[in-house]
């Protein structure tokens, strides 16, 4: 089974994919979590990016999808043919919102961006408006990076919003609350 966590900077991804592990594993299930960006090479380039200078806007994006083919290859699928419970923090979805921004139509990305990945068996949106996203970023680790500028979070979850409309598998959770308490996620595990 493969679960995507995805939503802007601060929204509680990481939380919730380790709340959600845990509750899995408590009822028995096998449980790999990862992320993108990965640690991997691309990724890294990307988080690198982040701090020091973005990269021109079509060798970002081909990052991210190089990267997340290889995170593909090398772990979410031997992981799933394993039988494990694979849930990600970040999937495709915030390349489309994230990447999207930066195109006129972020429409005309979709299609290239999705080609070739696994789709998720359950997909999650934390929807955060960005005011609250920049308060947390800061809250916890000072200074938003060159990705977490204000105006574009509240772009990309305006294309979130959008993915969600047209597509019923990535479903809304309003992330406002804090820990531990909900944005609850329940899932029903086929
Ligand atoms: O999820 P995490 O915060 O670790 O991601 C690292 C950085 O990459 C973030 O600042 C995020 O805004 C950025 N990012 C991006 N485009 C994506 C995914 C993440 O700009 N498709
Ligand atoms: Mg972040």
């Amino acid at each position: 089974i493969l679960i995507a966590i995805d939503g802007i900077d601060g929204a509680g991804k990481t939380t919730q994919v380790n709340l959600l592990k845990e509750a899995l594993e408590g009822a028995g299930e096998t449980v790999v979590v990862s992320k993108e960006p990965t640690d991997g090479e691309w990724g890294q380039k990307l988080r690198d990016s982040a701090l020091v200078g973005r990269l021109p806007r079509d060798e970002e994006l081909e990052l991210f999808i190089r990267g997340r083919q290889d995170h593909l290859n090398k772990k979410i699928i031997p992981a799933l043919e394993a039988g494990h419970v694979v849930i990600l923090d970040r999937y495709f979805y915030s390349t489309i919102a994230y990447q999207g921004i930066l195109v006129e139509n972020y429409e005309s990305i979709v299609g290239h961006i999705r080609a070739n990945v696994i789709e998720p068996d359950a997909a999650f949106w934390l929807d955060l408006h960005a005011d609250l996203a920049v308060s947390r970023v800061t809250a916890r680790g000072g200074k938003p990076n060159l990705f977490e500028r204000q105006e574009d979070l509240a772009k990309a979850s305006e294309i979130f919003r959008a993915i969600a409309a047209a597509d019923s598998a990535l479903r809304k959770v309003d992330a406002t609350m804090s820990p531990p308490l909900p944005p609850r996620i329940s899932l029903r595990v086929k």
